[in-house]
């Protein structure tokens, strides 16, 4: 039996999700440009082998960079030919398991940030800095009054 060229792409494109892809790395470079330290695959408290592609602990900041194809983004609908079932009922898993990981993370206190790759990756770096700027102030105002 030969491998379909559909599935063989497919598999590459979920390599690069849980290996390092490009674009995750560019978000992360910028990151750390702009002096702000992450931890990557960091598992999600309290769920098993669920990982966000990184976080900031500490601000209890999980960020998740959404393929577009794996994560069932709205403006690319997936164009799969040859098991079109298996790869659409994948992919709504997917989306199942992303939602109940953004739902347990609010319940333990966590932003959980999700982007997709479509995005502009200046845009998202604005956002990750702006929040985890809102948090930090948050707690400093917090440690100011617990000091006094
Ligand atoms: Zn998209």
């Amino acid at each position: 039996m030969s491998l379909d060229l559909q599935a063989t792409e497919a598999v590459r494109r979920r390599m690069q999700r849980t290996k390092d892809n490009p674009f995750e790395r560019t978000i992360r470079s910028q990151l750390h440009a702009r002096g702000l330290r992450y931890r990557i695959h960091y598992l999600i408290p309290g769920m098993k082998r669920t990982t966000c592609d990184f976080a900031f602990p500490g601000l209890k900041i999980a960020v998740f960079l959404d393929g577009c194809f794996w994560h069932g983004c709205g403006t690319h609908p997936p164009s799969v030919k040859k098991n079109r079932d298996f790869w659409l009922s994948k992919i709504e898993r997917n989306r199942a398991r992303d939602a109940r990981a953004t739902t347990h993370l609010a319940e333990l206190g966590w932003t959980a940030l999700r982007f997709w790759e479509h995005e502009s990756a200046e845009t998202i770096v604005e956002k990750i800095v702006s929040a985890t700027e809102v948090l930090r102030d948050g707690q400093s105002r917090l440690r100011a009054r617990s000091s006094t």
